[in-house]
Formats: structure tokens, sequence, C-alpha cells
């Protein structure tokens, strides 16, 4: 989020709080800068992890994975499995327990606070097929993982457990 420099509820100029909020001389409220939260899915099919490039900005072109923006109030859960139709097509099965990475990290060139929330997720349903702000998806494996142009480091390790996870289901299968 970006800091306010007016009140959101009553239009003052707002004054320095504390811990890094403002707080309004008029109505009295305090406003924080707190991280938005945002989730993605590292999903394997045969091997190869499913990856998307960015079709908007910030870091467009790029290769991120696929997710996004929770919505207000919205269950981390339902809002990964919401981006998922919405960019891909795809449903998946995902849960609390799947989580494999947290990080705090800045988006745009206003520095916005995001909480990026990674999962590993499986492929249940429907055809990928690119929507919404994805211009594309590609698969990959280990192999190409470290050569990729990916947006934000976070997101390449995510794959990276992904793929790793999948190599070990199959060794132990085999
Ligand atoms: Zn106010």
């Amino acid at each position: 989020m970006k800091p306010f420099n007016f009140c959101p509820a009553c239009a003052a100029r707002l004054e320095d709080g504390e811990q890094g909020s403002k707080s309004c001389p008029s109505c009295g409220r305090s406003w924080y800068r707190n991280s938005a939260p945002a989730v993605g899915a590292g999903i394997v099919n045969d091997g190869k992890a499913l990856i998307t490039r960015r079709g908007v900005e910030p870091e467009k072109g790029r290769f991120d994975i696929p997710g996004g923006f929770l919505s207000g109030g919205e269950d981390p859960i339902e809002g990964l499995k919401r981006e998922l139709r919405e960019e891909l097509g795809l449903e998946i099965e995902v849960a609390v327990d799947d989580c494999v990475s947290i990080v705090a990290h800045t988006y745009g060139p206003e520095g916005e606070f995001v909480l990026a929330l990674g999962f590993l997720a499986s492929w249940v349903g429907g055809e990928p097929r690119a929507a919404d702000d994805v211009a594309g998806f590609t698969w990959v494996d280990l192999d190409e993982l470290d050569r990729l142009d990916f947006a934000w480091e976070h997101d390449r390790q995510v794959v990276r457990k992904a793929l790793m996870r999948a190599k070990e289901e199959r060794d132990a299968g085999s």
C-alpha cells in the first residue's frame, strides 16, 4: 500500500504517527502501511513446473508464478484458487500445509510492501490458457530454472521447491 498524505476518511492532511503510521488530527484515525498479501502456486506436471510471463507492469515480460493479490478479507487458499481460474483456467488443489515460502518484498516503482506466500499446488482440472494479466506460460525443468529471467527471486525458489518435491516423490515411487 502506498503511503497516505491525506486522510482516506475525512481528507485532512495527515501527521506522522507511531510505528510508521500516519494519524489524522481531524478525525483521530490512524493509518498503517501494512504489506498487501499475495499468493502464488508452484505446480508440477510430468517433471516440469508451470511458470507464467507477466503481461502487465511492473516487471512486464518477465517470469513469475501464477497467482496474485488477495482481495480484502479473502481466504488465501480461496484467493489462490480464484487467481488460477482467472489467469489460466485451471482448477487446483492446495492447502495451508502446502505453504513453503513467506517473503516480504517491495513491488513496483513506488516500493509498495507485499507479503508473498508461495504454495505447492496440484493441477486437478482445466487446460491452461493465458488470460487476465498473464501474457503466456511455459513448463520448465530444474536444469533450465537458473537461466530464466524471473521478476522475483522468491518465485524461482517456489518453483525449485515444487520441482524438488516432485522429484522426491518420483524417486520414492520408482
Ligand atoms: Zn481523518
